[in-house]
């Protein structure tokens, strides 16, 4: 692994090379952020530690990147002062560039990030009363077409690496203060006490969430702000496997960012064939972008549907591994008038949800609008029955609020180059797309 090396996405599903573990940077020295401990011990072997030092050194330095969050080999207190300068000449620890912060009425907090390739992406912070969820990116722009979201309107740019995905977390902690006091507070935002961005500065402490019935300790909110992570920002995590998973076991290491795999969810609009490795590999809650019961509306408006259809997935869904009543699967459904809102649909809904025995939540969501999108979001009372039946046999269906509509941060509105298609544009590119789908 000594250079970067290309590989093809497991499965043979995405022919897009991918960017691996060390990003060539023009000042020849290597970003440690996103690379496993082990890596890190290697590189330092290679610059010239006996096995045993690096070993050590690659232990120190983990802790300092992860759990103290420094920027700044000078910081290391811990190492060696002459070996500090020796560090900073090979390495460097890297953040997304920030290019621009907004912060919504409710709260919401969204960034636009640059890679260091300048490829824009962004990330977004949802507080609310009890949990803090960074809704992280897992590509620039997205291969899929869902049909009512704006990321799908983006041709892929390219797949984030380990490090990019994992310095959106970091960044988070940056920009609420949120690393162990005694820790420089580094990046945007340094210093400053998080309190600064509290919005209503919930009681935290003691509290936890809803569905972390069993959470497994080495993380607790903690009277934090940032409790959940959820892979639901720009692209399809699932066609960016390797990467995602890296930067997830980063997040989860009780020696790294040390955040429960209960408190994460990853979203997918439906990669059946990586479902089982997202369990077993990665073993963080599943949710799934149902969004339609019948083939020729989730052929429509989720066209991977075309390659994946409803009962392989929903049956993917039934194996996925570690799925159980404590630990339910979410089913995000997007409310979209006259098309897959119906009462119709809701009793469907629950018959495919019963007839795979699936431990499911159903999480209805709003159709956020955006420039140019063909569809209009079903009316509230609408959306209230449809919830209404679902409730009534069972199963959980809450309709979850838009957040931060008003800075285009809410689910489905993530786009950045700013540049506005016209329909024929979007008409070729979405047939490119299905074309690359196969
Ligand atoms: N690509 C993954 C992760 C993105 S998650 C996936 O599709 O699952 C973002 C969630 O918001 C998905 O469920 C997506 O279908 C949904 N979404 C997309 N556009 C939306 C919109 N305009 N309004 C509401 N939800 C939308
Ligand atoms: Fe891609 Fe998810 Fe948007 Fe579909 S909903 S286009 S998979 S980001």
């Amino acid at each position: 692994m000594a250079d970067t090396q290309l590989m093809q996405i497991p499965g043979h599903i995405d022919p897009l090379p991918v960017a691996r573990d060390i990003t060539p940077r023009e000042d020849g020295r290597v970003d440690l952020i996103g690379l496993p401990r082990p890596r890190i011990a290697e590189l330092f072997a290679e610059a010239g530690l006996d096995a045993k030092a690096a070993r050590l050194r690659s232990r120190q330095v983990f802790h300092w990147l992860y759990h103290r969050g420094v920027t700044d080999f000078e910081a290391m207190t811990d190492i060696a002062k002459p070996m500090r300068p020796w560090l900073t000449e090979r390495f460097v620890i890297g953040r997304p560039e920030v290019v621009e912060a907004q912060l919504s009425s409710d709260g919401t907090r969204k960034w636009l990030l640059r890679t260091a390739d300048g490829h824009d992406f962004e990330m977004v912070f949802i507080p609310d009363a009890d949990r803090g969820t960074l809704c992280v990116s897992s590509q620039v722009g997205c291969t899929l077409n869902c049909r009512f979201c704006h990321t799908g309107t983006m041709r892929l740019v390219r797949n984030l690496t380990p490090g990019e995905i994992v310095g959106q977390v970091m960044l988070a902690r940056d920009a609420l203060g949120e690393w162990p006091k005694g820790a420089q507070s580094p990046g945007e935002g340094g210093g400053r006490p998080g309190s600064a961005l509290r919005p209503e500065a919930p009681a935290f402490a003691g509290t936890r969430d809803h569905d972390d019935e069993d959470d497994e300790g080495g993380y607790s909110s903690d009277g934090r702000l940032l409790t959940n992570i959820v892979m639901m920002g720009m692209g399809e995590p699932l066609y960016n496997f390797d990467n995602v998973r890296d930067a997830l076991k980063l997040v989860m290491d009780g020696d790294g960012l040390a955040l429960s795999k209960r408190r994460i969810t990853l979203s997918t609009s439906g990669v059946v064939p990586m479902m089982a490795r997202c369990g077993e590999e990665i073993g963080v809650n599943l949710a799934v972008s149902l969004h339609a019961v019948t083939k020729d509306i989730r052929d429509e408006i989720v066209p991977i549907n075309k390659k994946f259809g409803i009962e392989q997935l929903l049956q993917a869904c039934a194996d996925y591994p570690g799925a159980s009543n404590a630990r339910r699967i979410t089913f995000e459904y997007v409310m979209l008038k006259d098309k897959n809102d119906s009462d119709e649909d809701a009793r469907e809904l629950v018959r495919l949800i019963k007839h795979y025995k699936l431990p499911a939540k159903v999480n209805l969501i709003p159709f956020n609008p955006w420039p140019g999108a063909p569809y209009e979001c079903s009316t509230p009372e609408r959306i209230r029955r449809f919830s209404d039946i679902v409730f009534e046999a069972g199963i959980s269906a809450p309709v979850r609020t838009p957040r931060g509509r008003d800075i285009d941060a809410a689910c489905g509105q993530l786009k950045t180059a700013a540049e506005k298609k016209s329909r024929a544009e979007l008409d070729r590119l979405y047939a490119e797309k299905e074309a690359a789908l196969g």
